[in-house]
């Protein structure tokens, strides 16, 4: 290897690494449960695992305090997860397998050379909320500390990172006040923009069995959709999308017009009031109303609930967030709350639910370009301190690209060396194709990950296997600013490394060994810690130093230690004590900031923040409308989101086979008039289109899924899953179709309203192949306009359609699937209609089917369920070619209860049967009775079906109980 001259500033050579901890060299496999926290969102659900046979039982923590036990159904199915299929098990360099040595030399090979010809600014890490605390702090005083530059941010920013802007305008520091408990508390919840029954399960669950306990407690929920969380609303505000600053304004000055605002407090430990009052004066309820898309009596049903219920939980997320004002969204909402004293008090308190599981602790190291580490920003005496404490006096004088200009810059060729961790940008980013391209004609691209196959590993220069849950060690900070251990419970596969570890040899190979001690996720931490207390003195909300006085007592709950209060702490250069390690080993979930006296549930109720006076800000806000309107050519709202039973990018929980049975394709939903309007029915294929995202080759971008008609979603808006990739589907990319449109202080994207055109896909037919082990799609003839795979438990299935006449499918199966034995085919050119199976004796082996209708194809769930059985009867084989299912074999429909793998058809059939209740169906089916996650389709499945013999849902018409119960 040639070696580049290290640029002015950084060290050269390499230290010597210490023994590392945490490799696993002398991995065990547990013995007994091992407590660790679910690797998904931001409730931070502690589970056990269990050795299993050959696998592991997963169940929810009953000790710990986020979850009590509750996991949901994607918590639930961990250990379906486990497999080391499509697994990055070696190095990489340009596809070739290599040893580490040689893939860390290139890595920092790559990045010294661009530093010392362009200078740290031309190189840039892009991380993620699903690296552990531990990691995060490594690669950001990489960057940060030894390299110099700011362009470290995190795909936290896409999620709240208006969130963090709005906490740190109105509290001087980005903090969450309140915990879970307070809604439990709380005589009102206000769930805004989020739909937490399905992307915060368990937390929705604790208000849906606080609410059960507490029926007085009401509910409201706004969003534009009337989703699963709808379910338990007493009040739901369908409002224009984008038109939250509009509530929240006409709602403070309401509060103030009916002296419901809290002047004591406010002259005590609120500044900025004056103004904030100034901006919302005149903002009558007609006005707000007419805005908002809502009747006055909505409006005044939830200004009468706000202003008489003094403990108030605001639960706020990516409907907030994911927007061109969301800082101002945020802020607006806060300022009801600081009006009315309403913050860090029980059951009272402005609420930021994040969405990943770390994102949060992303926040606390400095995972985001705009603030330097602990909570400190880059204010001169902020970089003083850190440069000081790190030792590194190079440390970066000045905030770094935002995630949307960071990869504009790679697009531009500002930044010639790129580290991307953890995250699938190509998927996930705005205007994802254009990153697709930056990349592409990016110098150097590197990939540190758990899978080999996402959209971006593929244009990695170099890829650097990384351990998965389960392997790694370390921690997590939940929605709730509760700190959790994630513990290793199996051992490292092939050549997969901790990204700390990763991290520490790429730096110690570009100088930096000196600053990278580390022997093991213990050693990070207690750095992280130490840093938290330097010179903070309560001048900083976070602040974790005291863990690092603290002494082991004897056993607690699982065993593990408890922090009790020490004696006067060390200076924090000192370093941890010899014995942290035993202490971090047992570390029990506990909320920042640490005293000695224990963790913090609740910050604020005393009146102090953390700005220049002491005291809060409340901030004028003038509603904006959203970055690009709807217009002839592009009459619908985009908005994108979470699903259920996925993760992300798929590359977890599509290891499910029971997470992809409740919904297994990309879909886009509609209102049901608009869907007549343009000609589009239930289950048919829809494409979304627009042109002001990049367009590559001249091609405007589009997405291609299955239509949903839904009656929750408002007239003019659709809405589609963020999951599905280029993986699992032909055109599944949101990403391509949100132009990049920012928050002008956070840089969050605006994912909730682009605009785009709506339209029917051109078909000559529609069709599915169905197999035991998957398929080459590159070896069909023509690939499809639309395809999407579906891996299930005994067989995959490919849904497809084409805008050509089908091939002679019988030609095409042998041919993509390599299989020339005797088929049963039956087909009628004529009518476009081929069907064909093949048997290995009585076991199926493959089937098609080729229609030039969807609803002349088959039930897929039966046709799957055939793959389960080791030999076919004669009645399920000629039912197979008929294309109907025997009555051997029900169809169970689309699973609804992921848990106990209820279909819907079941659950159907149990409520014409007479069950009546989600109480009866669960004793009948089981459904509904572990995780509850699918508790609200139930509902709507019961009240469908026999609105005459049911009782009436939870959830009123719009706003018709709250109003009735306040006037
Ligand atoms: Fe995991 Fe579900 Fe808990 Fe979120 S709610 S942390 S996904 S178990």
């Amino acid at each position: 290897m040639s070696v580049i001259p290290a640029p002015a500033g950084i060290q050269t050579g390499c230290t010597e690494p210490p023994p590392a901890r945490g490799l696993q060299d002398d991995f065990h496999l547990p013995m007994k449960p091992i407590s660790t926290t679910c690797p998904y969102c931001g409730v931070g659900c502690g589970v056990l695992v269990t050795p299993s046979g050959e696998g592991f039982t997963v169940r929810g923590d009953p000790d710990h305090p986020a979850n009590r036990g509750r996991l949901c159904s994607k918590g639930a199915a961990l250990a379906d997860t486990l497999g080391l299929d499509d697994r990055l098990l070696h190095p990489r360099i340009d596809g070739r397998q290599m040893d580490w040595d040689t893939a860390l030399d290139r890595v920092a090979e790559g990045f010294r050379r661009v530093i010392a010809k362009h200078g740290p600014d031309a190189v840039a890490f892009y991380v993620s909320g699903q690296l552990l605390t531990e990691d995060y702090y490594a690669a950001n005083k990489l960057m940060k500390g030894c390299i110099g530059s700011g362009n470290i941010d995190t795909n936290s920013r896409l999620c709240m990172s208006s969130a963090v802007a709005a906490h740190k305008r109105a509290f001087g520091s980005d903090t969450v006040p309140g915990c879970y408990e307070d809604l439990e508390l709380a005589d009102l919840i206000i769930l805004v923009g989020s739909n937490a029954a399905w992307t915060h399960p368990v937390v929705y669950q604790r208000i849906v069995a606080a609410k059960k306990a507490r029926p007085g407690m009401q509910i409201v929920v706004i969003d534009p959709r009337r989703t699963a969380t709808a379910d338990i609303a007493d009040l739901f505000l369908p409002l224009v999308p984008g038109a939250d600053a509009w509530l929240w304004n006409g709602l403070l000055h309401h509060l103030k017009r009916e002296d419901a605002v809290d002047w004591a407090w406010l002259e005590a430990h609120v500044e900025g009031f004056g103004a904030a009052f100034a901006a919302v004066s005149g903002l009558t309820l007609p006005e707000v109303a007419r805005q908002c898309g809502l009747t006055e009596a909505e409006v005044a049903a939830f200004f009468r609930l706000f202003t008489t219920t003094p403990r108030t939980v605001s639960l706020f997320s990516q409907g907030i967030n994911q927007s061109s004002s969301g800082v101002d969204k945020g802020n607006a909402l806060i300022n009801c709350h600081l009006a009315t004293g309403r913050v860090g008090k029980p059951g009272a308190s402005p609420f930021s639910l994040t969405g990943q599981p770390n994102a949060m602790g992303g926040r606390e190291v400095g995972g985001l370009a705009n603030q330097l580490a602990n909570h400190m920003d880059f204010a001169p005496a902020d970089v003083d301190r850190v440069a000081r404490f790190w030792g590194l006096p190079q440390t970066a004088p000045r905030p770094g690209l935002k995630a949307v200009d960071l990869f504009q810059a790679v697009g531009e060729g500002r930044i010639k060396a790129l580290w991307i961790m953890a995250t699938n940008p190509v998927v996930s980013m705005p205007d994802a194709d254009a990153v697709a391209v930056a990349l592409k004609h990016c110098e150097f691209v590197v990939v540190s990950d758990v899978t080999a196959s996402t959209d971006t590993a593929r244009l990695a220069h170099v890829l650097l296997p990384a351990a998965a849950w389960g392997e790694k060690d370390g921690t997590v900070t939940n929605s709730e600013r509760r700190i959790s251990r994630q513990r290793a419970f199996m051992p490292l596969p092939g050549e997969a490394r901790p990204d700390w570890w990763i991290i520490g040899e790429v730096a110690r190979r570009m100088g930096f060994g000196a600053q990278f001690p580390y022997r093991g996720p213990a050693d990070l931490f207690a750095e992280h810690a130490a840093l938290s207390g330097f010179e903070n003195g309560g001048s900083r909300d976070f602040d974790l130093s005291a863990i690092l006085t603290s002494l082991p007592s004897p056993a607690g709950k699982n065993g593990a230690p408890a922090l009790l209060s020490p004696p006067a702490p060390p200076p924090a250069r000192e370093g941890p004590r010899p014995d942290f390690t035993d202490i971090y080993t047992t570390l029990q979930p506990f909320q920042w900031p640490l005293t000695h006296t224990g963790g913090t549930p609740r910050l604020f109720a005393d009146g102090r923040f953390f700005t220049h006076s002491g005291k809060a800000r409340m901030v004028a806000v003038t509603p904006r409308p959203p970055a690009l309107a709807t217009a002839a050519g592009l009459p619908f709202v985009f908005n994108t989101g979470r699903v259920r039973d996925q993760w992300h990018t798929m590359t977890r929980t599509a290891k499910a086979p029971r997470l992809l049975a409740h919904i297994d394709e990309p879909f886009l939903s509609l209102h049901p008039d608009d869907a007549r309007r343009i000609g589009l029915t239930e289950g048919g294929l829809a494409r979304i289109s627009q042109g002001l995202s990049y367009s590559p080759h001249g091609t405007p971008p589009e997405y291609r899924a299955r239509v949903r008609l839904d009656a929750g979603q408002r007239p003019g808006s659709v809405f589609a899953p963020i999951h599905w990739n280029g993986r699992f589907s032909a055109r599944a990319r949101v990403g391509t179709l949100i132009p990049a449109s920012v928050d002008p202080i956070s840089g969050q994207p605006e994912f909730k309203h682009a605009p785009v055109a709506v339209a029917a896909l051109p078909l000559a037919w529609h069709g599915f192949l169905v197999t035991r082990d998957g398929f080459p799609l590159a070896s069909f003839a023509r690939q499809p306009i639309y395809w999407s795979q579906i891996p299930g438990q005994h067989c995959h299935r490919l849904e497809l359609a084409d805008d050509q006449p089908p091939a002679a499918w019988l030609d095409q199966a042998r041919q993509a699937l390599g299989m020339d034995q005797d088929w049963m085919a039956l087909q009628d050119p004529g009518a476009g209609r081929y069907r064909g199976a093949l048997m290995d004796g009585d076991r199926l082996l493959a089937v098609y089917f080729i229609e030039p209708k969807t609803a002349g194809l088959p039930p897929r769930h039966w046709l799957e369920s055939l793959f389960a059985k080791p030999a076919l009867s004669v009645e399920e084989r000629t039912a197979l070619l008929l294309g109907r299912p025997s009555r051997a074999v029900p169809e169970s429909g689309p699973v609804v209860c992921a848990c106990f793998g209820v279909g819907r058809a079941d659950i159907q059939a149990a409520i014409a049967a007479g069950a009546d209740s989600v109480e009866a169906l669960g004793i009948q089916l089981k459904a509904g009775g572990n995780c509850g996650s699918c508790i609200p389709e139930l509902r709507q499945l019961l009240a469908q079906a026999a609105p005459a013999i049911v009782a009436p849902p939870a959830t009123p018409l719009r706003g018709q109980q709250c109003a009735s119960k306040t006037s």
